[in-house]
């Protein structure tokens, strides 16, 4: 049973959908991106192209360009490399989500040509964070999104410890998840006894 409806006519739950999108895609990893596509394609409508230029920071001088010797040898101004982006914008009930595009800019020409292209909206410069959005809250989102959306069996396999190899207590479903690894974890016999067959086995060997 899926939850949310496909279409145009404004929803409250795709609206909430989106939301836990939000936090869920704070602490990105390879499974929730092959998610966020799928869920993309079917419930955001297109809406154009951002671009992105992002100036990573040299890790030898830590940004600064120089140290106390003189001038950094691996960067330029303390900026190691700059990585130019084309985005393309999806947006479910007015968030804004974007995927990568793999349209390749080289140079900062590139980029200017690009945002002379109809469609274009924003360019984007701001480092983006994930300060304030803790893991176990966006594991918790990617579970509210399976329950909502039909992924019981999904679901199920993450309540019994699948997927990223870290449980929490505090949020209703990463409470259940916490309690059944828990469980899994107690031993239901004694030690003495769990291992009684494992050493029997060893005393018959020949050394
Ligand atoms: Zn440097």
């Amino acid at each position: 049973m899926n939850l949310i409806p496909q279409g145009t006519t404004p929803s409250l739950r795709r609206c909430i959908l989106a939301a836990l999108m939000r936090i869920a895609n704070r602490n990105g990893h390879p499974q929730w991106y092959a998610w966020k596509t799928r869920l993309l394609e079917h419930y955001a409508e297109r809406d154009g192209f951002d671009t992105q230029r992002y100036e990573a920071p040299c890790w030898t001088c830590g940004g600064t360009g120089g140290n106390d010797y003189g001038e950094c040898f691996d960067c330029n101004d303390g900026v190691h490399h700059v990585t130019r982006t084309v985005l393309t914008r999806y947006i479910i009930e007015g968030y804004v989500f974007h995927q990568i595009n793999r349209t390749r800019l080289y140079t900062d020409e590139d980029l200017d040509a690009i945002e002379e292209v109809d469609g274009w909206r924003h360019r984007l410069t701001g480092k983006k964070s994930n300060k304030g959005t803790s893991q176990a809250a966006s594991m918790e989102a990617e579970a509210w999104i399976l329950l909502l959306c039909g992924g019981y069996r999904t679901l199920w396999r993450w309540l019994c410890g699948a997927g990223l190899a870290y449980s929490f207590y505090g949020y209703p479903l990463g409470t259940i998840r916490a309690l059944i690894m828990a469980a899994k974890r107690v031993p239901l016999l004694p030690r003495r006894v769990r291992n009684a067959w494992w050493q029997w086995k060893n005393r018959d060997l020949p050394f």
